[in-house]
């Protein structure tokens, strides 16, 4: 008998209303691991209601309180990562390697999230008119929901859940349906650190669960992090029902390889940045742009590179997990034909690869394209998947026009000596994360991580100080106290009679 991965409310597991649920796969075998529950509405409103309860009380808890709380979780997260990057291999597929790495990477937030009472501090005016003194202070906004993709199922949560808990909100967190038991195992080690009850609860579920979060009257803000069409459906409907809202979507991340690169150190990041994670992550490039004449041997050198590459189960010290699902391993490789059908020239195809794990797997082997142009579907859509593409361009202003082109803002990256060419790449480029010599521009967490254009809805990146923005209000407050010993009550203007 398969396991259950439950909801977590108010602090325990709950089936809820148990009414659908939906496989969970080990997709380096291809094997059902769990059922997951699939939150109805009213599952969604037991844990508004929990979060509401709670807030109140989590509001009002110490600057002092709230950290310590932070400073155990991110002790206890760094004492076991490694059992939580187990659980994510085994529903997600990715290596172990980058699956610690991506708990590093949502660790970091957790670090930076400790040191908020310096962040939270407001301004200060003395005397603003006469005795009459101005200060300003930021507010949690009460119950948030975080809706997050399957592809990193610790990070992305983490990129939220740990700043609103330090400003003093609570979370109903609603992780994807593919690989939801890490969420459940951090929900644990928060109660373990000692956060109360109800401040962070977890709602398994599809469209139904989002739905309601989204016009829930008691969520006050939306984080969301997905594919481009559901960003967009997020946004709208959260909005109209007058919540805050930052929805980051999908991307088509670019490389530009001018003429003077070190080929070999582009090849390396080509590789690592489009084959990583199987290619499933957000800030994978996908469209290399070979500024001419270096092309050929580029092409060369990446080739070379792939054939290195051991494609296998997470667990065996290989380079390269599955594809998080059958079907989306069978959608990712309709392109390869796609890619044939419209004219590019398929340069390795990673149908052939053999993969050192179960037959049942969901495998596919990195593939590479050349002679791409920006008409064809393997160059519109994204992808999310081990399908690298070239696109051969005659010049700088060509590669800038192209990459400029493109409805997705996400990160973007230039390989050059020339820094001359670095900087007008870097001033004029509309991607939110640029890369100068470096493919994956993941923002540190003091900074904030976001897209342009067809990557974020809205206007506040994740983490970092937006962060902070996006998880309070403000309130300004200005004061007058009546002072004998100044000649009574100060009007705060001049007196003229
Ligand atoms: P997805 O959009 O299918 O799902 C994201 C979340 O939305 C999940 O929790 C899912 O349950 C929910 N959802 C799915 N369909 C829905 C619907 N019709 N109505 C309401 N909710 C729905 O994305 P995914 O496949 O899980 O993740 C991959 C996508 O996420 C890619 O497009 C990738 O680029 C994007 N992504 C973006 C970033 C970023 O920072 N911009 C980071 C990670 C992933």
């Amino acid at each position: 008998m398969t396991s259950q991965v439950n909801h977590w409310i108010g602090g325990t597991e709950s089936g809820g209303s148990a009414a659908r649920s939906s496989p969970v796969y080990d997709p380096a075998t291809g094997i059902v691991s769990a059922q997951v529950v699939l939150g109805s509405a009213s599952d969604v409103d037991e844990a508004v209601r929990a979060a509401r309860e709670a807030f109140p009380a989590w509001r009002d808890a110490s600057l002092a309180r709230r950290q310590t709380v932070l400073f155990t979780f991110r002790e206890l997260l760094n004492q076991r990562k490694s059992e939580l990057a187990e659980i994510i291999t085994a529903e997600h597929g990715k290596i172990l390697d980058d699956a610690l790495g991506e708990v590093a990477r949502g660790q970091e937030v957790v670090e930076f999230a400790c040191g908020l009472p310096h962040l939270l501090k407001g301004g200060y005016s003395e005397n603003a008119s006469t005795r009459v003194d101005v200060h300003s202070v930021r507010q949690p906004l009460g119950v948030v929901a975080v809706i997050s993709p399957f592809n990193f199922p610790a990070m992305v949560p983490m990129w939220f859940f740990p700043i609103a808990i330090a400003c003093g909100n609570t979370v109903v967190l609603k992780p994807s349906e593919k690989d939801p038991s890490a969420a459940v195992w951090l929900a644990r080690l928060w109660a373990e650190a000692g956060l109360p009850p109800g401040v962070f609860n977890v709602v398994h579920g599809d469209k139904e669960a989002v739905d309601r979060l989204l016009e829930h009257p008691d969520v006050r803000g939306v984080s969301f992090v997905g594919s481009t069409p559901i960003a967009r459906h997020v946004y709208e409907t959260a909005t109209r029902h007058g919540k805050r809202v930052q929805a980051l979507g999908g991307a088509k991340n670019h490389m530009v390889v001018l003429p003077d690169a070190d080929l070999d150190l582009a090849a390396d990041a080509a590789v690592n940045a489009g084959f990583g994670s199987a290619g499933e992550r957000c800030m994978a490039v996908s469209a290399v742009v070979a500024v001419e004449p270096v092309a050929d041997e580029l092409i060369r050198k990446i080739v070379e590179r792939m054939a290195r590459i051991r494609t296998g189960d997470g667990r065996r010290s290989c380079d390269m997990g599955p594809l998080v699902t059958a079907a989306h391993r069978d959608r990712v490789a309709s392109y390869l034909d796609a890619g044939v059908t419209e004219g590019a020239t398929l340069v390795v195809d990673g149908r052939k690869v053999e993969p050192d794990g179960a037959p049942d797997g969901f495998w596919l082997g990195p593939t590479l394209f050349d002679d791409v142009s920006p008409t064809m579907s393997i160059y519109t859509d994204e992808i999310f998947g081990p399908v690298l593409s070239v696109l051969r361009a005659e010049s700088f202003d060509n590669a800038m026009t192209l990459v400029n082109s493109n409805p997705y803002g996400n990160g973007a990256a230039i390989f050059t000596n020339d820094g001359g060419a670095a900087r007008r790449f870097e001033s004029e480029v509309e991607a939110g994360m640029v890369g100068i010599n470096v493919p994956i521009p993941v923002p540190m967490a003091y900074y904030s991580f976001g897209g342009w254009k067809a990557s974020l809805f809205g206007d506040t990146h994740a983490y970092g100080a937006e962060g902070v923005h996006f998880f309070t209000r403000g309130k300004v407050v200005t004061t007058r106290w009546v002072d004998p010993s100044h000649g009574g009550l100060s009007l705060g203007f001049p007196r003229s009679d």
